[in-house]
């Protein structure tokens, strides 16, 4: 492993100028497919006798070097990247799972991955019980016969909990099923789930990994720790046949499961990322780190202004004293805790929808991580479709705003936000 810092790898790993003429940026390798030497050579490529490029649903270099960046940041032995963060929790789940299987899965989720989960996967005959993520032992407790993956987001969105990394790792290893950990919101700048013995970490990409709001994309480490030979995967220990009887665990040993992702989850669901996005993707990845650390104090110091004004009933950020994540926030994200904050305000429902009505530098819109300031009502919005008790589940109060902390100047957001407050004032007093 490297012995290289987070912002050097950020910058390097993975892109050789020598072998790429010399270019100093990464190349866009806008290409469907590659020629083979000869028919022999094309022979090998899919027998996976020779690594090298086929076709770009399933390799390509440019994407080649976003993912080897991101499996030494967040400390992996390889990934993959997807369309979407969606797809990289969608293609996970699809390589491990079968009709039949079961996912003990946090509360504590972004809306779409609960909807994939409540509704969507069961039509495949695969279910989920979604636990309170805050006792790391309700993951056991609700763990059956069938369950073959815990899953939970490091950082919940738009909950802002901070999970008990560790104590839920253990609890997946003593059940013998892998802890897969979204870690979209921290990013692996602020916290490394794998080294909190986390086996499989996603991400979406679209969010400050790539940080300009242009491209969407997700990707897939694998740790490479997971002992898929444990009785509960025999797709890993008996012959495929979608890969002409490969034995993954025998052939790919540590690296079983991120090849079964790229070599059938890839080739069987579709869900490669353009590599024209991997490029507009790594452009972010060179500056996470300063970024990230600008978004997190940022968001700090307009959470504590939030909390000094007097529409505001209440205030969430990790980072802050009230917090009751404070703690876990010191031991998993002392580098800062990003740029999500929510708060709610004394006038409710209708307050929250005329405040994200009137900010003019905070843009109304359903995403987090730009570079641009971001406000949202998901009471409204995002988490719609779920019913009072499951908006609830995922920390969802009517009254609550989400915003995403930019990099704009503290005072102007500052200013922006106090000119929509007055707009409810009369509200408030009533
Ligand atoms: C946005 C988001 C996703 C989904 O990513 P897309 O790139 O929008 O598909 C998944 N998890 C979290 C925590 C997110 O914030």
């Amino acid at each position: 492993m490297s012995t290289q810092k987070f912002s050097t790898q950020a910058l390097h790993t993975g892109h050789d100028v020598n072998s790429n003429g010399g270019t100093r940026a990464v190349p866009i390798y806008q290409s469907t497919s590659y020629v083979f030497k000869d028919s022999d050579h094309a022979a090998n490529l899919f027998s996976l006798a020779e690594p090298g490029y086929i076709y770009t649903r399933i390799n390509n270099p440019t994407n080649d070097v976003l993912e080897q960046r991101l499996a030494a940041l967040e400390g992996g032995i390889a990934a993959v990247v997807t369309a979407s963060g969606t797809a990289a929790t969608s293609t996970t789940l699809l390589t491990l799972l079968k009709a039949g299987d079961h996912i003990v899965s946090s509360n504590s989720l972004y809306g779409g991955t609960y909807n994939l989960f409540k509704n969507t996967l069961p039509r495949l005959g695969i279910t989920t019980t979604f636990v309170d993520p805050s006792d790391p032992a309700n993951f056991s407790k609700a763990a059956k016969e069938n369950t073959r993956v815990f899953f939970a987001e490091s950082v919940g969105n738009p909950k802002l909990d901070v999970l008990d990394l560790k104590g839920i790792s253990k609890e997946a290893k003593a059940f013998k099923v892998p802890f897969i950990v979204d870690n979209t919101v921290a990013t692996p700048y602020l916290l490394k789930p794998i080294e909190h013995g986390a086996d499989i970490v996603i991400h979406s990409l679209t969010k400050y990994i790539s940080g300009n709001g242009s491209s969407l994309g997700g990707v897939i480490i694998d740790a490479g720790k997971f002992d898929w030979a444990n009785g509960k995967f025999p797709e890993f220990t008996e012959p495929s046949p979608g890969y002409h009887g490969l034995v993954y665990h025998d052939v790919l040993k540590e690296a079983a499961f991120i090849a079964k992702v790229r070599i059938e989850g890839l080739r069987d669901h579709g869900a490669a990322l353009s590599p024209y996005n991997a490029f507009q993707i790594i452009q972010g990845l060179e500056t996470l780190k300063v970024r990230i650390k600008e978004h997190s104090s940022n968001a700090l110091k307009l959470a504590k202004w939030l909390e000094g004004q007097e529409e505001v009933a209440w205030v969430n950020y990790p980072g802050l004293e009230s917090s009751k994540y404070k703690a876990l926030a010191d031991k998993y994200l002392p580098e800062g805790q990003s740029g999500v904050v929510t708060f709610g305000l004394k006038g409710g429902y209708l307050s929250a929808k005329t405040v994200v009505d009137e900010t003019q530098i905070f843009s109304l819109l359903a995403n987090i991580g730009d570079t641009k300031s971001l406000i949202i009502h998901p009471a409204s919005t995002t988490h719609q479709q779920l019913n009072e008790k499951e908006q609830a589940d995922t920390g969802v109060t009517p009254d609550l705003i989400r915003l995403s902390v930019g990099l704009e100047d503290i005072e102007d957001l500052q200013n922006d936000l106090k000119e929509a407050f007055s707009k409810i004032r009369n509200t408030v007093l009533v």
